[in-house]
This record gives structure tokens, sequence and C-alpha cells, in this order.
């Protein structure tokens, strides 16, 4: 589905910086959406009948600067129990409006939005019960359906009416209904439909005190769901209403941040998003920096250097199409891997012990490089030398001058301005890359990329919308029908490593994930160790599924239903589970919820009761109620008996 003209598309603008206005919703003392800031919330992971385990859980919380605390609600009795946690914030002085989280209880929702200030349901689950079957739909099955879905859910919007009480209607990919599985699939629009049924119901009933959310663990899939949403709202005259955004079971540390980075991050840079959940697997406080430092990044967004309009667009947003490139060495063409560049250009001294940093093992005993899955495919060396033989399949780049000096190296490339290949500098027989910045895609550097199967585009940009802008240079290649490969590179300066994470998922991510990109580059002076910034492109690139070099968690953030502690079980299925590349597994707190939200996990591994873990293949259960002590090694079994598994020591030769 590709847009040939702006007038539906799911955002403001392409190309200049503008945030979708939205209705204001209530919530308490603190309104969502319209003129509003960018609302940071989270969720407590304490049991909901500890009373006062929440109450400090969600002081730490809005003492980091939470203003919504979510608190699940499995049951009528934790709904009850709302009312306790609530008064006694109130008593010590804290007004943070509290969100109920249902899932399957709607007398457990119709409590809660008596006594708190917003209810958030998921459709997949408000008024269906998961049963994995394919059922075949007439018009008129469809429409008893939807009819049975209003019955259970208008005495909540009554509810809600009646007593202020804000609501959203959040769609995980992971727990579609079997009705909307059946008739969309498991996909975007099945998601949006989701929300949809309930929206439309709300709207009849003239209750709009509602915000949407559209999760999933795959950013893509994400991306594109909410994407797709507005689009949707816009196109059947329905109000704008503000946007939650989340990746759900992001995982932990440097891979959460940047799984959520890359789906949030996407999204804000085009101006969607009125409140940030990060679901990180971490204590809860831990996920409110996160989210407050990918909101920043839009306070004084709007006045960025002008970009030139997009008369129409040829990418497809709401669903994943890599850019079609021809093949030079390595890049682009049948080659779907994007290559990871190094930024070597500013180091003092390199050695062959410099390459550890970049996933190159030198070992003295054999004489040999060896290759980890995290090794960088280029080092750009600027006018640097290298005074050791390098791994065979390593590429150097220089500066053209110094180019010139070196030509003769094996895998030797130059780097030249688009000005200098413009006026005929001397080229590789092999690659040269072609650095341009918007300005210096002209017409006539398009046409001499045209016909040139040396060239490689390395696009950057100043601009403080950066990413919009190197957008906007992939329209004009795709307009031209040039299919030269690009590399998206980016400077950074004096950043922590996390605020580069961050910031380099948001800006590359959100080209990864429409399909633009045969390459990254990130060069970042002062923004931590080499090694750091080389996970983080590798990282980058995982998390948009665009080149898997390790292990997948996908674990969720836990909750009051939490049967184990996921921090403590996550680490440990991660030190013996990591080196198994592109498996995905799920690690799931609980299994009211746990496997529908695991999604497309190769493996689960779930709580099904105290001190008791259910494992899957797939969707499959295959080891019920495993005692949580021998879980682990059950689940290696697991993979093992799958032809899955690979021994670590194997790996190391
Ligand atoms: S899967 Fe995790 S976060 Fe979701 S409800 Fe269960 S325990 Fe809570």
């Amino acid at each position: 589905m590709s847009i040939t003209s702006t007038s539906n598309l799911y955002c403001n603008s392409l190309v200049s910086y503008s945030r979708r206005l939205t209705i204001e919703v209530p919530v308490g003392d603190v309104p969502l959406g319209g003129h509003n800031p960018i609302r940071i919330q989270s969720m407590t992971t304490v049991d909901t009948m500890d009373t006062l385990g929440s109450v400090e859980q969600s002081i730490r919380m809005i003492d980091a600067g939470c203003e919504y605390v979510r608190i699940t609600a499995p049951s009528v009795k934790e709904a009850q129990n709302l009312a306790e946690i609530k008064k006694e914030l109130r008593k010590r002085g804290y007004r943070t409006p509290l969100v109920a989280d249902i899932h399957f209880t709607p007398n457990a929702a119709e409590l809660a939005a008596r006594i708190v200030e917003k209810v958030r349901i998921n459709p997949g689950n408000y008024a269906d019960k998961k049963r994995f079957e394919v059922i075949e739909y007439t018009e008129a099955s469809y429409q008893g359906e939807l009819n049975r879905i209003r019955d259970k859910f208008l005495p909540l919007i009554r509810i809600c009416k009646e007593h202020g009480t804000a609501m959203r209607i959040g769609t995980n990919h992971g727990s579609l209904s079997d009705r909307i599985m059946s008739r969309y699939g498991d996909s975007p629009m099945g998601m949006v439909e989701s929300a949809l049924e309930f929206l439309r119901i709300c709207e009849d009933e003239q209750y709009f005190n509602i915000v949407l959310s559209m999760k999933s663990s795959n950013p893509q899939v994400m991306v594109q769901a909410y994407r797709l949403l507005v689009q949707k709202l816009n196109e059947e005259g329905l109000k704008p209403y503000p946007l939650h955004l989340g990746v759900t079971e992001a995982g932990d540390g440097e891979d959460g941040r940047i799984k959520s980075s890359v789906g949030i991050g996407t999204l804000l840079e085009d101006g969607l998003g009125d409140t940030i959940r990060v679901s990180l697997t971490e204590e809860p406080e831990a996920e409110v920096p996160v989210a407050y430092e990918l909101a920043r990044r839009y306070d004084h967004r709007e006045g960025h250097a002008p970009i030139p309009a997009i008369p129409s667009y040829p990418i497809t947003p709401f669903e994943y199409n890599r850019r079609k490139t021809r093949a030079v060495l390595n890049m682009g063409g049948t080659h779907p891997i994007p290559r990871v560049f190094a930024d070597f250009s500013m180091k003092e001294k390199i050695t062959a012990a410099s390459l550890f940093a970049l996933g190159y093992h030198y070992s003295v005993p054999l004489d040999k490089w060896n290759i980890t899955d995290m090794a960088c495919d280029f080092i750009f060396l600027g006018d640097r030398f290298l005074e050791f033989e390098i791994p065979g399949t390593l590429g150097l780049v220089y500066n053209h001058k110094t180019w010139l000096a070196q030509k003769d190296q094996p895998r030797a490339y130059p780097f030249l301005r688009a000005s200098n290949y413009l006026e005929g500098a001397e080229l590789s027989p092999i690659v040269n890359f072609i650095y341009a910045c918007i300005n210096d895609v002209t017409g006539e550097l398009l046409e001499k990329l045209k016909g040139d199967p040396t060239a490689v585009l390395f696009i950057d940009t100043y601009n403080e919308h950066g990413m919009a802008e190197q957008r906007r240079i992939f329209v004009s290649l795709m307009d031209a029908g040039c299919d030269v490969p690009v590399i998206l590179g980016k400077a950074y300066r004096d950043l922590s490593i996390d605020q580069l994470q961050m910031y380099a998922a948001t800006d590359l991510g959100g080209l990864l994930v429409d399909g633009l990109g045969d390459g990254i580059f990130i060069a970042a002076e002062n923004c931590g160790p080499d090694k750091k910034i080389n996970e983080t492109a590798f990282n980058i690139l995982q998390a948009t599924r665009t080149r898997i070099s390790k292990t997948e968690y996908i674990s969720c953030p836990s909750c009051g239903r939490t049967l184990f502690d996921l921090q403590e079980t996550t680490a440990m299925i991660r030190s013996r589970t990591s080196h198994l590349k592109g498996i995905k597994i799920g690690i799931m707190g609980c299994i009211v919820n746990g496997p529908g939200e695991m999604a497309d996990a190769d493996y689960g591994y779930v709580g099904s009761g105290p001190g008791r873990i259910t494992l899957y293949k797939g969707r499959d259960v295959v080891r019920k109620n495993v005692p949580a002590a021998k879980a682990v090694d059950e689940l290696i079994n697991l993979i093992r008996e799958n032809g899955d598994w690979l021994e670590q020591e194997v790996l190391m030769n």
C-alpha cells in the first residue's frame, strides 16, 4: 500500500516536525493529549493485594517523574484493593492518577472504573477467551459477535461516563481475539480493527475520554499499526484520540532501551504520541528516565532547518518493504543484511587489540582471527593507517586522498565528497563511498550514481530533524529510479551511552523499519567505549529485525500477576542461551497473558503457578508445571530436542 498523495497520511507532515493535535482527555488532575506535554507513565510490579508495597512502589515511580501509575487488577478483589492503594497515596499527599489494567474480567473493570481515574482494557480479551481457533464467520455471525461485545462492553462505558473515568483501548499484537485473527490475520490491520470495534461502540454512546494503543514486541509491526490506526481514524471520520506509545516485552538493559526507542522514537519523529510507557524488565522507576529522554528530544524540534516537501510518497508506511537496490560488493541487491561501519578516524593509535571492540578476536597461539556475530564489516579510518594484517572479511575505508596512497592495499576503498566525485576524482574499480547531505543530492549526482556500478551513497545530516531529512533523500532516490545502495550515517557528540543508544535507535531505526538503508555508520565522539558503540549498531539492526546477530528475549516487564522474579530469571536464561543466534525466547510472568503476549517467540518460559513454569514450543504447551528450580535446564533440553541448541565451545572454535 503506497501513498501517492499526502492527503491520507498518518501524520501532519513527513518533512516538518509537527505534533498531531489530538483531543484532550481528562485523567484526574493530569489531562492527556491536546496541547499537553507528552505524558510519562509506568506500571507497578508488586502484587496489587500488597497495599503498602504497591503504595511505596508507586511513590518511587512518581518521585522518578511518572505522571500516571498503572496497576494490574486481574480480579474483583484486586480492583477493590485499588481503593485502599488510592486512599493511602492521597493520605501521603500524592494525587497522581491511577490506571487499572484489565484483562479478561469485565466485572473487575466495572468496579475499578468507579475507583481510579482511568481503566485500560485489552480489546483482544475483554469479551473473548483465546482458544487459538480459526473460525469461519458469515457477515451475520460476525455481526452477532459484535452485538455480543457491545452487550458486554456497554456497562463499563456507562460507568466511565458517570464517574468521569478515562479509558485506554489497548490492543496487543500477541493477544488478538480469534475473531479478529480469522478475518484480518496476525496483522497491523487486525490490531487496528480490534480497537476500532470497541471505539465505535464508545462513539455511539457519546463517550470520548479514550486513549488508544497498538503495542507489539516487534517494533516494525508496532510502528505500522500506530500509523495505520491514525490513517483509519482519519478515514472513518473518528475523533483524533490521543495515542499511548509502547513496545511490549522489550526486555532489559540496552536491548530493551534500543527496541523501545526504535518503536516509540520512530513514531515521535512523525509527531505521533501523547503518552509513553517504556516497558523494561527492570524496576518500573528505571523506565521513567528512558521515557523522558525519548520525549525531551521534541521539546524544541519545531523550527528545524527546512526540508523540501514531498509531492508523492513512494515508501510503504503500513508494511515492510525493503527498498530495491543493486548489489555493490557485499551491500544492497541480494545481500539483504545491512552492513555495519565502525569509526576509527579519530583514534590516536590503532592496534590489532583495538579490533577486539569491533568483534574481531585475534588468537595469538592459533595465529588467526575469530570473528564474532557482532564483527563490523567496514572500518572508516579517515586518514589513519593500520600496521597489521586485517581479518579477511573486513573492509577499510579511507578519505580519498589517503586512499590514493593506499589503493593497492587489499579491501581498501575511498570515501569522497559528492563534489569530488562529480569533478571526476580517481575511483576504485570495486567500491566508492560517496558522501552526501541533502543539498548534495542534485539531479546531476543522481544521474551519475545511476550509471555507476561501484557507487555506494553514504548519507549524513546535520538537521535537528535528521531522520526526516535522510528519509527525504530516499524519496529523491526513489523518484529518480536510482537504486544505489545507501549507508545511513549519523554523528553524535558528548552523550552518555544510554543517550547514544536511544538517539541512534530512533534516528537510524526509524529508517530501517521502513526498509531504508543498506548499512549504518555511527560516529560517536565522547559517547562511550568502542565496544558499546559497535554493539549499539548491531542491536539497532536486531531491533529492526534487519540483521539478527544474537538470541532475542521477549520478556514481559512484570506486574502484580508475575509468578517469579523476572529480572533474575531473564538474566539466568540469558547467561545460558545468549549464543543461540536467531532464536527468540519469550519469558513471561503469568500464564493468563504471557502466551498471547510473547507473540512470535520460538520458545516460551511462562509462570503457571507459584514456583511452577510451563514451557512452550511456539504456541504449543510442551511441558506443564515444571518446578521452577529445574525449569531453565528443562528449557535447554527442549531447545536441544528441537535441534536449535549449540554448545558454546563449538562456537569458540
Ligand atoms: S505477561 Fe507479565 S506483564 Fe503481562 S500480565 Fe502477565 S505477568 Fe503481567
